[in-house]
């Protein structure tokens, strides 16, 4: 028997609270799910708890601070890092990135990181942007006409979001650029083409590309048992307040999806990592 290149996950929680909802960029403008936010992250620790399996939690970094919810829990935060698991940066406030200029973007990387520090008193190195945007990175072959349209003049690119999170001190960034050829060969087959992934430097940070679809539906166990078959990185997400509203992100498929990954885990095939352990060895520090 040959042996098998191992193969890795990545777990996210986009922790957006109610800062979250006030700037939903969907259709009907503001949302009123923050509240869910903070009831089902305590689900979420039974069930992570139960079945072993850690996550990086990124928070908006306003959330930290003291108040109430839905705005603010910090004796949340602090419990969720208590329970094991790794507190990221979801931005300060959920602000859309492609719209800052550098100095707008430097403040709330800043302010996020060090509201998330002084909560948990633990170093803050993983970065998780809003919407996962920025998208446009032409080194990567991908290009974002919306965000060049929409974010001016001085807008943030991928290049430069990874240049500012190094100078503030952040060494991992959750990406989610989509080549142009891969997005072409998606219009011909008419679905999403995911290849598995693994950790890539760029500008001194650690990135990982997402290559699920957000939750934890059929898609997201394919690529997964892809990457157990023949090796490779897969990176899943969803957010607390999706949790108990009917999507590929509700307990109905995350209890299944997360037992799967215990049951791989236990057998071998499988090793659960936390960002901040998936440095690229040589980048930055
Ligand atoms: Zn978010």
């Amino acid at each position: 028997m040959t042996a098998r290149p191992p193969a890795e996950l990545l777990f996210f929680w986009d922790y957006d609270t109610q800062w979250g909802g006030d700037r939903s960029r969907l259709p009907g403008g503001p949302k009123s799910w923050g509240a869910l936010e903070f009831s089902n992250t305590e689900r979420l620790l039974e069930l992570h708890g139960e079945y072993e399996v850690p996550a990086c939690f990124a928070a908006v970094g306003s959330a930290a601070l003291p108040g109430e919810r839905p705005y603010h829990d910090p004796a949340q935060i602090r419990r969720i890092h208590a329970a094991g698991h790794e507190i990221g940066s979801h931005s300060h406030r959920h602000e859309w990135l492609p719209g800052l200029d550098r100095r707008a973007l430097r403040e709330t990387l800043q302010a996020s990181k060090d509201a998330l520090e002084q909560c948990i008193g633990a170093p803050v190195t993983t970065f998780v942007p809003p919407w996962n945007q920025p998208f446009d990175y032409p080194r990567g072959f991908s290009f974002s006409l919306s965000e060049r349209r929409e974010g001016g003049a001085h807008r943030t690119g991928l290049v430069r979001l990874c240049e500012t999170l190094a100078e503030t001190g952040y060494r991992f960034c959750r990406v989610a650029y989509r080549p142009m050829h891969q997005r072409l060969a998606e219009m011909v087959v008419r679905r999403r083409i995911e290849q598995l992934g693994r950790v890539e430097e760029i500008r001194g940070v650690s990135c990982a590309r997402l290559n699920t679809p957000g939750g934890f539906g059929r898609h997201t166990v394919e690529v997964l048992d892809r990457a157990v078959r023949r090796g490779g990185l897969t990176v899943v997400y969803g957010h607390p307040h999706s949790l108990t509203l009917g999507n590929s992100q509700d307990e109905r498929h995350l209890a299944p999806f997360l037992q799967r990954v215990a049951a791989m885990v236990k057998s071998g095939h499988l090793k659960v990592s936390l960002p901040r352990e998936a440095i690229v060895q040589g980048a930055a520090a």
